[in-house]
Formats: C-alpha cells, sequence, structure tokens
C-alpha cells in the first residue's frame, strides 16, 4: 500500500545544520507538565481499557488461524498476510509490508538417548541454528560442566571428542533477571566447546518449570570455526543426566549419550515486517512506533513470545485510533520480522526509516508475554525526565512504578537506540514467562485477557502523553542500542 507523503519540512530547517537541532531543543524544552485535558482523556482511556479490551481476541487468532511462525519458513509468510489483513481490517492507516531477508531452517525429526550407564530416552530439542547430525546421530561421552566460566579452566584434551554438556540452573525472578544470567551458554556453547574439540553440545533448558519439555531458542556459531549439533535438554532430563554423570563418576565409567537431529539449513528468503499507522493530526511527519514481533519459536502456537505483545501494541493502537480527537504525532505500530533468529526485521526496519529517524521521537516494544506491567523505564535525554517522570505519575493507578533510564526497550529496538531513538520500557511480571518460553507449551491458554487489558492501559497512557504531548524526549544519550 502507498504511503502518505509528508509535508515538506518547515524552511528554517534549510537555513543551516545549527538550525537543524533548534525544534528538538525546543520541543524538549516544553513544560513538563501534563495538560488537564490529556490528564483526562488519559484517565477515560484506562478506565476503558481495565474494563475489557479486545486485545486477547488478536492473540487468539494469530496462535489460532496462523499458530507457529518461524521466521523463513512457510508458516511465517502467513504471519506476514495475518498481519497485513489485520491491520486493514482494524482500520489502521498505511498498511504495508516492509521487506526483509530471512533465515530458513528448518528443525526436522530430533531425538537423545543416554546409553550408559543407564539408557534412557531423553527429551531435547535442537538450539535454533543448530547444524544437524549425520543421519545415524553422533554417539559420544559426556563432560558436564556447571558453566560456561567453569569450561573457560577444562583442558581441551578433557574435552575432545566429547558432548559437553552445560548445565547450568536458571533462576525465577519477577524481572527476569535469571535469564540474562543463564542464556549465555545457548548463544555461546556450541563454538566455544567446538575450539576445545567438543563433538556436539547439550544444554540444559533455559527455563524456570519441570516440566518434560525442552525450551529451543537461538544459537550462535563463530566465523571459522567448527559447527557442531547443539540441543537442550528438557529441566528434568538435565536432573535426569546429571545423576547419571554422578553415578558413572563413582563407579569410574563414562557416560554415553546419543544424538540425533535432523535440523538443516535452507537457502535464505525474502519476508517482510508488517507495518501500520494511527496518522497524527498535527505532527504526522513525527513518529511514536510501538513494537512487537511477528515471528515466534516452531514448537508452540507463539501466544505469550509474542502473539500477546502484537496483542498489547494492535490493541493500544486501535484504541488511540478510536479518540473523538487522534493524538497529534503519529503511532506507528511495527510487527518485526525475525526477532528470534538474528533481528534482520528490525536492522532493515533502521535501515529503510533512516532519514526519519531523528523525528521518531519514542519507541516501546511489548515482548515478556502478558504478565501484569510494574515498572516504567525509559532511554531518554536526561534534559527531559521531568516529562517521563510525569507520565510515570500517570501510571500509579496501574499499579506502575518509575523505572530508571538505563531501559533499552526491547530487541528489536536495539538498531534504533544506535541511532539515538528515545526508548520506554514497560516491565512485565516474568516470574511465570519462563516457563513456557520457547516451548511447545507457549499456547493460548497461558493468557489471561485481564492481564493483556492492564497492559494495553499501561501503553495507552505512555503512548497517548507521547504522541499527544507538545514537548518531547530529545535524544536518547549514546550508548543505546543494547538489550
Ligand atoms: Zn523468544
Ligand atoms: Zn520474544
Amino acid at each position: 500500500m502507498k504511503r502518505i507523503a509528508f509535508p515538506l519540512a518547515a524552511p528554517l530547517l534549510l537555513i543551516s545544520g545549527l538550525a537543524l537541532l533548534a525544534p528538538d531543543a525546543t520541543r524538549a524544552a516544553e513544560p513538563a507538565a501534563i495538560p488537564e485535558p490529556v490528564k483526562a482523556t488519559i484517565a477515560t482511556l484506562q478506565k476503558d481499557a481495565l474494563a475489557g479490551t479486545r486485545a486477547f481476541e488478536h492473540v487468539r487468532s494469530l496462535t489460532v488461524e496462523v499458530g507457529p511462525r518461524l521466521a523463513g519458513t512457510p508458516r511465517y509468510a502467513r504471519a506476514v498476510e495475518w498481519g497485513l489483513k489485520t491491520l486493514k481490517d482494524l482500520g489502521f492507516a498505511n498498511v504495508h509490508p516492509e521487506a526483509t531477508t530471512l533465515p530458513h531452517w528448518e528443525r526436522g525429526a530430533e531425538s537423545g538417548e543416554i546409553l550408559s550407564p543407564f539408557q534412557q530416552t531423553v527429551h531435547l530439542c535442537a538450539l535454533g541454528g543448530s547444524v544437524g547430525t549425520p543421519g545415524n546421530g553422533i554417539e559420544a561421552d559426556v563432560l558436564l560442566v556447571p558453566s560456561l566460566k567453569d569450561f573457560e579452566a577444562v583442558d581441551a584434551a578433557q574435552v575432545k571428542g566429547k558432548i559437553v554438556f552445560f548445565n547450568t540452573r536458571m533462576q525465577r525472578t519477577r524481572d527476569g533477571q535469571g535469564y540474562g544470567a543463564a542464556v549465555g551458554m545457548r548463544g555461546a556453547g556450541p563454538s566455544l566447546a567446538a575450539k576445545k574439540g567438543a563433538v556436539a553440545i547439550l544444554i540444559r533448558s533455559v527455563g524456570t518449570d519441570k516440566n518434560r519439555l525442552p525450551h529451543t531458542g537461538g544459537t550462535r556459531y563463530e566465523e571459522g570455526v567448527e559447527r557442531i549439533p547443539a540441543a537442550a535438554l528438557s529441566v528434568p532430563d538435565a536432573d535426569l543426566l546429571e545423576a547419571q554423570v554422578a553415578a558413572a563418576q563413582k563407579a569410574g565409567t563414562p557416560v554415553r549419550f546419543r544424538l540425533q537431529l535432523g535440523a538443516q539449513h535452507l537457502p535464505d528468503v525474502e519476508g517482510a515486517s508488517v507495518v501500520g499507522e494511527v496518522v497524527g493530526r498535527e505532527k504526522p511527519e513525527e513518529i511514536v512506533l510501538l513494537g512487537c514481533h511477528l515471528d515466534s519459536w516452531d514448537l508452540g502456537t507463539g501466544a505469550i513470545d509474542d502473539g500477546a505483545g502484537c496483542a498489547i501494541v494492535i490493541e493500544t493502537a486501535r484504541l488511540l485510533a478510536q479518540l473523538p480527537q487522534k493524538p497529534r504525532r503519529t503511532v506507528r505500530v511495527v510487527l518485526f520480522a525475525n526477532e528470534e533468529f538474528g533481528l534482520s526485521g528490525a536492522r532493515a526496519y533502521a535501515e529503510a526509516h533512516k532519514a526519519e529517524l531523528d523525528k521518531h521521537i519514542l519507541a516501546g516494544e511489548a515482548d515478556l508475554g502478558s504478565g501484569r506491567p510494574y515498572s516504567l523505564g525509559s532511554h531518554v535525554d536526561p534534559a527531559t525526565l521531568a516529562r517521563m517522570d510525569a507520565i510515570a505519575k500517570l501510571l500509579i493507578p496501574l499499579g506502575v512504578e518509575r523505572g530508571g533510564n538505563e531501559s533499552g526497550g526491547g530487541a528489536d529496538l536495539i538498531p534504533l537506540g544506535t541511532a539515538r531513538v528515545p526508548a520506554f520500557a514497560l516491565s512485565q511480571d516474568a516470574s511465570q514467562y519462563f516457563d513456557y518460553h520457547h516451548t511447545a507449551n507457549d499456547t493460548l491458554d497461558k493468557i489471561d485477557p485481564k492481564d493483556l487489558d492492564a497492559n494495553v492501559a499501561a501503553w495507552l497512557t505512555v503512548v497517548y502523553a507521547a504522541a499527544e504531548l507538545p514537548g518531547d524526549f530529545g535524544r536518547a544519550p549514546e550508548g543505546g542500542g543494547r538489550e
């Protein structure tokens, strides 16, 4: 669909490089206090959202009608069709796909078996992007290491020819920090192990559950290092292997394991992110960006990761479009392609919109399931913190407190952070999220519609204020562009 033509920039902008800075500085210097009519609109938006929104309907539709949608697969192409149709049906303006290149990886059949000391079949899955094993699998002795840190001290002679089992436990926390502490082995494990001669790796699933369902997630191979197969054991199976390793050590015998992964890489394909807008009534060229990612892993139906996030941002923008008077600035929803497998949709967006990134006055991404929001973090010009603090006060009735100014705002916002686009992050209660994250258990029943509504109420508050207030958030400090 055709993009809208923005009005020409004011002549002032053309006079000198110095003048280019003036509008930002002026907007940033507007008083931080929130005008009464804006407060009143926000109070109504919050009340109506808490009474019930259509957010659950969006994630129901995506998970039931599309389901698993790994970037690069034909199923992801269906998700793009869903996104375009949904945004059009809901009345968004300028709905269009934005092209990007996607990796194409297929999982295939997979299995694992402890051969000795006590034969048992285990539940595992390949990590995303893993190479497959030869057809009859890999059979080798297992070397258990508690963490990447411990592995540094292990001699290569002990590793050569073995399957390295990284057994780091993830801690359950409200803010999801336990994930960051444990996930390193998933990305870096294969290449670190291969450098010391390992033939494959297993990891304990990066998750907080006790289900016999493994958690997948992207892995990375370093250039120039042999690519070895990598899989995650379900948490109970990691316990089982750990116990067998302990028993074998006592007996002085090795632990033998057979791993079979049918994973394969196919040629890259063309895909797209999906974009739709609520065009601003006074400053259509200024953008508040609401992001989520449209792709999911292949095992579940992508309800919490990231159907919930897409439902939150779609419903937020839809409700703003219903206001008697649309916000001053444009609210742009971006359903990013391929967050899980390398952020190619996010990078393509930042590249394609390079010329207007200085008009992106604020960006946020919903990508932590449907848990209730509890904190508003940001990454804005410190000179505009009073404005973000004033917005945060409006969230107090929702039980949301003010967080710090060091929030990156979501993985898909990393390329925008590099370009110093200001960001906000509504932290959500992630206590349960990592029980289901990246597993076959990521399904619609894990979502409470009232929790989604609470998120929509918080998003409406921040996004409406940002799109309506005369002032903005300047440019984010250097050092953005991180998760
Ligand atoms: Zn994910
Ligand atoms: Zn995600």
